[in-house]
């Protein structure tokens, strides 16, 4: 039995995977319509459903044009929730569809859990304990309201998925107000503002800003409570994406205000005052007027919320709301009682959730068998995308985040014009791959650009294979292709090693083709018949002769550039030890 969400949709169609039969409730998230079979035209959908539909109509939209047309704002506002409806009803077409051939059935209303020892669940165990495998495990009983009358369910086990709600700060009069929105009544945004103040920069507010903007929308500012620098970091952003991505912000003319809070909203205008608009004092004792004032400060989890009833059915929740589980299983306090999605807090994503979702019901009936879902740690590292206009997706470490956990790194990065498909189609945005410069190996990739959302999961692909850049740049990549840009990055990456990919050439024929092992006993005689002088060290011409002497001779630059890198007391030659250290440097796998 499922509470649902996209978090529930995934957690039931898992269980009808494994042979179990499910049902999903859920209260409408918002008042938003219904589809022809009674459901809510959000059915099955993030709560960011929305803000996707409504950028996707923003970017196939052109407001100037439409306006030029003397079309007003109503028509194209009408024009626009259009487009939004048919995408959120194919959504909820498709999940109807799923459900239906999983044989998962769906109950809307809003559902309370019973404690175990409450007399309708006690009666449902009676009922059905000798339909029940284990009845000694107990069942579990949900309420479910509906137009006014209770149905109880049971099940033996439920999946809570409630979700999370927008936290509103205190001074904001969103109840006043058909003009001042949350993340979640934004999501029944009536009109097309003639101006739009968000205040947070967090991932919501950032994409809201972008699609105001790309709606034609002409002042769009965010207001930061700190500097952006810090809000970006939370977001685990890399630094350059971040300033790429205000620099796009800022040039397509929405503003950004660092230290700015709005201290006093002092006229709201009342419904039906259209031509009006929202006065408020900032900080800085300025004043700014807005048609639409959009709060993204954050949401908080839905689990004490009562209506759920899950604190007084004994479920162990923590102050801000989340349902405390156990991070493998996602089993909650109480027996029986599985949490996942927003309710559970951070990450707080709509890929999390299901995930978490599919974990849960594996560790429910899994009963010993191994399932690869409950091998998926908690603790991994997560892909993000970001849906601002360009897109962003990273995945992995940032340079400081490598640096902290003690590598040594080194970056490539590379514009979006620096391939035919960006030059020519998408000039916007950045590619970047942190290396570590010892090994070589992609640790993290960030991108800012059209595609990007989906670029990442090669990248995600690179750091969870531990690949190095020398693979990257002995691989074709199709052209005319975004992917070209990780070669790109690669081959500024690679300029950037102290030994970079023609050292690896050049070690790479020395034993493929030279047949040389490097040992410590070969480095050693090496090193003794070279030093003729026996100063136990060699300088350059030595060096030289070195490399011809095993049969791969090298140029008077590369030598130089040998030498440069291993002579480590600056004395202008290499002892054994500065000699035997590139040999132990350069450990990479040998390119193709
Ligand atoms: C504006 C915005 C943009 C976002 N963008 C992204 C993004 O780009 N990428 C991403 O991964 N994530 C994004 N998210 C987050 C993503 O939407 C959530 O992580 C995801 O929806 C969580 O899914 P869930 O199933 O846990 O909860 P929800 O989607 O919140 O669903 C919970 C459901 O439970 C129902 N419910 C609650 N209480 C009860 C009850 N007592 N009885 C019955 N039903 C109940 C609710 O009505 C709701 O339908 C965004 C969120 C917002 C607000």
């Amino acid at each position: 039995m499922y509470l649902q969400g996209p978090a529930g949709v995934a957690g039931a169609v898992k269980a009808a995977q494994m042979g179990r039969r499910a049902i999903l409730i859920d209260k409408p998230k918002f008042d938003a319509g219904v589809l022809p079979n009674g459901l809510d035209l959000f059915f099955g959908g993030p709560t960011g459903l929305f803000s996707k539909a409504l950028r996707d109509s923003a970017k196939n939209t052109n407001v100037a044009a439409m306006r030029a047309q003397s079309m007003d704002s109503d028509v194209i506002w009408k024009q626009i929730t259009n487009q939004i409806v048919s995408l959120a009803m194919r959504n909820a077409e498709g999940q109807c569809r799923t459900l239906e051939r999983y044989g998962i059935d769906y109950l809307q209303g809003g559902a309370q859990l019973l404690g175990e020892d409450d007399d309708a669940n006690v009666a449902a165990l009676k009922k059905f304990e000798n339909d029940l495998d284990s009845p000694d495990d107990g069942l579990r009983s949900v309420s479910v309201s509906k137009d006014g009358s209770d149905v109880v369910v049971s099940g033996t086990k439920v999946l809570v998925c409630t979700g999370s709600k927008s936290t509103r700060l205190p001074g904001i009069p969103f109840d006043q107000s058909h003009r001042v929105f949350d993340s979640d009544t934004i999501n029944l945004l009536g009109y097309l503002p003639r101006s739009v103040t968000i205040s947070g920069l967090g991932i919501i507010g950032i994409e809201f800003a972008n699609i105001f903007n790309a709606l034609g929308v002409e002042d769009v500012n965010i207001l930061v409570r700190g500097d952006v620098e810090t809000s970006t970091k939370k977001l685990g952003m890399d630094l350059d994406v971040a300033n790429e991505l205000m620099r796009l912000l800022t040039e397509s003319g929405v503003k950004v205000l660092e230290g700015t809070t709005v201290d006093e909203f002092s006229y709201v205008p009342p419904p039906g005052a259209d031509d009006e608009y929202i006065k408020m004092k900032l900080n800085d004792g300025s004043t700014m007027e807005t048609d639409l004032f959009f709060a993204a400060t954050g949401r908080f989890p839905v689990g004490k919320n009562e209506e759920t009833g899950l604190a007084s059915a004994g479920v162990d929740i923590a102050d801000r709301g989340m349902i405390n589980i156990d991070k493998k299983t996602l089993i909650t306090s109480t027996k029986n009682v599985y949490a996942a999605g927003d309710v559970i807090g951070a990450p707080a994503l709509a890929s999390t959730s299901m995930e978490q979702a599919q974990r849960a019901v594996t560790s429910m009936f899994c009963e010993g068998e191994s399932d690869s879902a409950l091998d998926s740690s908690h603790d991994d590292p997560l892909s993000i995308g970001v849906w601002t206009i360009p897109e962003m997706g990273y995945y992995g470490l940032t340079k400081e985040q490598a640096e902290k956990e003690g590598f040594t790194v080194v970056e490539g990065s590379v514009k979006f014009d620096a391939c035919l498909r960006g030059r020519v189609f998408a000039p916007d945005g950045l590619l970047k791959l942190v290396v570590d410069a010892n090994e070589g190996t992609v640790l993290g990739v960030h991108i800012i650009g059209k595609e990007a959302a989906e670029m990442v999961h090669y990248g995600m692909a690179l750091v969870k294979g531990e690949t190095k850049i020398f693979e990257i740049l002995s691989t074709v990549y199709t052209a005319v292709t975004f992917h070209e840009l990780f070669k790109e990055a690669a081959f500024d990456a690679n300029s950037k090693l102290d030994f970079g990919v023609e050292w690896q050439e050049i070690f790479n024929v020395l034993q493929s083709e030279c047949g040389i092992d490097f040992s410590e006993e070969f480095l050693r005689e090496k090193f003794e018949s070279i030093d003729e002088d026996g100063s136990g060290e060699l300088d350059e011409q030595e060096m030289r002769a070195l490399f011809s002497s095993m049969g791969r001779p090298v140029s008077k630059r590369v030598i130089s550039n040998i030498m440069r890198l291993s002579d480590e007391d600056g004395n202008g030659t290499i002892d054994f030890g500065e000699f035997s250290a590139i040999f132990d440097k350069i450990s990479c796998p040998p390119i193709e």
